[in-house]
């Protein structure tokens, strides 16, 4: 227990977290293209604000919350997904006053109990969208021209974006009564959960995992056909602007989401390459979502992408990524003049930006020479009392051999000129 990570956990160290810093950078560089602003808000919250903005009938809500009780005798829960604090934000700060639509990002934790498999964490983490305030099929096609966008920056090719509308309030009843109808009449065969969701929920029916609840929603009426003149005419201009886009999507009715409060348009990007947990990223619009909260009624389209999800694509797609371990320079001691010395020239050189490392384990010349290649020095010289005396180093470049003259009073400019060259 002591020495193992809690399950579902992850610690993340050398070369995976140089590439989650890589794909973050990307994000950030996006967002500010499209002019979303970063939002950082708790990671944790009152427990009734994922109850409403979940939604109560959902997977995450019934089965899946880390929820306590805190020393003050409040209900609390770590969030499990993004957009619930972020609506809460909006509302406490009255960011409607502000010029509209607001565009926000996140990039947080996100905490789930479920059972852990490859792409299925407790804790996970989401990079996130939402934009507030505007319910015009081209805010929706601006959120996922971004995701698409983040996927080609990434070098990611194989996945697929499919596209749904579950339509307002008023189809969706009529939806809900359609598929009643035919789930009805295959009730018994359906798992005991789509059972209960038949009475409750049956819209997550068609979300379901089960093979045999899969087998029988395939054949199931699809809620582009029980869409109303309004919400049709927004799901085709979607498609339209897409087209204009040159975004590619298919149109699938599977897609259903597995919040409560999507409205009108969902989407999917999906990858074949990783394994069942295929959904890289899932998103929509929720019209009713910052009202549930305790807003004003404000339509809002935003998605959460699975970042572990997504280095997983990326892996399959082009194979393992390595960063190179480097350092511009090593600079070794002999005896402990010469290893103060060393240390003052250090900090002097990282001052300037030239990343430079010394020995801290009172090593041998060899072993500090060998210590150099493994950190992948480009540059190295060693420091004893004849260099201290005549103020002057061999300086090795570590690719050719190739080593030089350098007054140490020159030092700085020259790893200068070499690092810039
Ligand atoms: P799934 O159907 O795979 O359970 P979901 O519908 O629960 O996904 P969302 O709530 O839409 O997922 O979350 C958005 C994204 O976050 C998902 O598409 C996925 O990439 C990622 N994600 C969700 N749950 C997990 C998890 N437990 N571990 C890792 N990533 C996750
Ligand atoms: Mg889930």
């Amino acid at each position: 227990m002591l020495t193992k990570a809690p399950r579902g956990t992850k610690d993340l160290f050398g070369n995976e977290t140089l590439n989650w810093r890589r794909v973050e950078q990307i994000i950030i560089d996006l967002c500010k293209n499209f002019g979303f602003y970063e939002i950082r808000t708790p990671i944790f919250e009152h427990t009734e604000l994922f109850q409403r903005g979940v939604g109560e009938t959902t997977d995450i809500v019934q089965k899946e919350m880390y929820t306590f009780t805190d020393k003050g005798e409040r209900s609390i829960t770590l969030k499990p997904e993004g957009t619930a604090g972020v609506a809460r934000a909006y509302i406490e700060h009255n960011m409607q006053g502000e010029a509209q639509p607001t565009k926000l990002f996140y990039i947080t934790p996100a905490f789930r109990y479920e059972r852990p498999q490859a792409g299925r964490m407790r804790q996970f983490h989401q990079f996130g969208v939402e934009m507030i305030g505007s319910r015009e099929a081209s805010a929706d096609a601006e959120v996922i021209s971004l995701a698409a966008l983040l996927l080609e920056r990434l070098g990611i090719t194989k996945v697929e974006l499919h596209i749904n509308s579950l339509g307002g309030p008023e189809c969706r009843k009529k939806y809900n009564t359609i598929l009643k109808d035919y789930l009805g009449e295959h009730l018994s065969e359906l798992c005991p959960t789509c059972q209960e969701r038949y009475e409750k929920n049956p819209l997550r029916a068609l979300d379901c995992k089960v093979d045999t609840c899969q087998a029988i929603v395939k054949q199931a009426p699809s809620t582009i056909d029980a869409l109303g003149e309004e919400c049709k005419a927004h799901f085709e201009q979607l498609k339209d602007l897409l087209t204009e886009m040159n975004i590619p999507f298919v149109v699938d009715p599977g897609i259903v989401r597995g919040l409560d409060y999507y409205t009108r348009t969902v989407f999917e990007f999906i990858s074949k390459d990783i394994g069942s947990q295929g959904t890289v990223c899932g998103g929509g619009r929720y019209d009713g979502l910052i009202e549930e909260c305790g807003g004003k009624p404000t339509p809002a389209v935003g998605f959460a992408i699975g970042i572990e999800r997504l280095l997983m694509v990326m892996e399959a797609e082009q194979g393992p990524y390595q960063h190179p371990v480097q350092r511009d320079l090593f600079i070794g001691a002999i005896g402990d003049q010469a290893m103060i010395k060393a240390h003052g020239l250090i900090y002097q050189l990282r001052k300037v930006g030239i990343s430079a490392e010394g020995d801290h384990l009172d090593r041998s010349v060899r072993a500090q020479m060998k210590y150099a290649n493994k950190i992948g020095a480009s540059y190295s010289f060693i420091l004893g009392d004849e260099e201290l005396k005549v103020q002057k180093v061999a300086l090795k470049n570590m690719d050719t051999g190739e080593q030089e003259e350098v007054e140490l009073s020159k030092l700085v400019e020259t790893m200068k000129q070499k690092i810039e060259a």
